[in-house]
C-alpha cells in the first residue's frame, strides 16, 4: 500500500524549498547527489526534494533513455536516505521520483515503486500513451481532441491522490486558438485548487527558452486564485544557484509565491 507523500507541502510554504531535482541516473543530468545537495544549501534552500525520473515498465525490449532503471531504484533511494542523515542540520532532504501516468503501464509501474520507502511523486506528464515522439507534449498538437484528452489524463492522476504536484503543467506544445487552450487549461488550475496543489513555474524551461512556463497558464491560475511554487527542475547542480532565473520565475506571479522563504505569502 502507497505511503506518500510522508509530508503536507503547506507545512513547509514559508521555506524556501526546491522539490524537484534530477540525478545522473535518468541519463541527461550531471553531478552527484552530494553536489546537489551542497549547491542547494549555497542558494539558502532549507528544503531539497529529490525527484528524478522513475523507471519505467514499458513493454518488453523497450530501455527508456530517460529515466533511471528499475533495478538502479533501490541504490537511488539508499543514497539520498544516507545523505538525508548526513545534512539533517544543514538541510531537509526528501526522497521522491518524477512519474508519468501512462495507463497502459501505470499499474505494474505503481506496484513496484510503492513498495519502496519514498516521501513522494511529482507528476511529470512528458507523453500522452506511448514513449514516442509523436505522443510528446512537446509535439505540434493542434487538434483540441488530443489536447482535452491530454488534460483528462492529468486529471485522472490527480485524482488518483499520488501525486504532490505536477511538475510544468503547462509543458504541452498547443498550437491551435488561445480560446480553446485556455477553456481545458481552465479545467487544469480548477483541479489544482480543488486539490490545494500548487502550479509550478519550472525553472528549466524558464532558462532553456522552452514553451514553459506559458504565460496565459500562468495568468489563468492568477485570476483563478491558484498558489504557486518554482521547481527548479535541477539538471546540473549549478541549476540550484542560477538566481537569475528564478527571480525570472518569481517575477511571472508577483506577490504570490510561496515555498521561497522571500516572498510576501497570500
Ligand atoms: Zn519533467
Ligand atoms: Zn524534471
Amino acid at each position: 500500500m502507497y505511503h506518500f507523500p510522508t509530508f503536507d507541502l503547506y507545512l513547509y510554504k514559508d521555506m524556501k524549498c526546491n522539490f524537484h531535482t534530477h540525478t545522473t541516473r535518468c541519463r541527461h543530468a550531471t553531478g552527484t547527489e552530494r553536489e546537489y545537495i551542497e549547491k542547494a544549501i549555497e542558494a539558502g534552500y532549507q528544503i531539497l526534494g529529490f525527484s528524478d525520473h522513475s523507471p519505467y515498465l514499458f513493454e518488453e525490449g523497450h530501455v527508456s533513455p530517460y529515466r533511471m532503471k528499475l533495478e538502479e531504484l533501490e541504490g537511488y533511494i539508499k543514497t539520498v536516505d544516507n545523505l538525508k542523515q548526513e545534512y539533517k542540520k544543514d538541510i531537509q532532504i526528501f526522497t521522491g521520483l518524477e512519474l508519468e501516468f501512462l495507463p497502459k503501464y501505470f499499474e505494474k509501474t505503481f506496484h513496484e515503486i510503492e513498495q519502496y520507502s519514498l516521501d513522494y511523486l511529482i507528476l511529470g506528464q512528458h507523453y500522452l500513451d506511448e514513449e514516442c515522439p509523436e505522443d510528446g507534449a512537446g509535439y505540434e498538437w493542434r487538434d483540441e481532441e488530443r489536447l482535452k484528452t491530454y488534460i483528462d489524463r492529468v486529471i485522472e492522476a490527480i485524482d488518483t491522490g499520488y501525486f504532490l504536484y505536477v511538475a510544468h503543467p503547462d509543458i504541452i506544445n498547443y498550437v491551435g486558438d488561445e480560446a480553446t487552450y485556455k477553456k481545458h487549461m481552465k479545467r487544469l488550475v480548477t483541479e489544482f485548487k480543488k486539490h490545494n496543489m500548487p502550479i509550478e513555474i519550472n525553472v528549466n524551461g524558464c532558462r532553456e527558452r522552452r514553451i514553459y512556463p506559458n504565460k496565459y497558464f500562468i495568468e489563468l491560475g492568477i485570476e483563478n486564485g491558484n498558489d504557486f511554487i518554482v521547481g527548479v527542475d535541477a539538471h546540473s547542480p549549478q541549476d540550484l544557484t542560477d538566481r537569475d532565473t528564478y527571480q525570472e520565475c518569481l517575477n511571472l506571479v508577483p506577490e504570490v509565491i510561496m515555498w521561497t522563504g522571500e516572498r510576501q505569502i497570500k
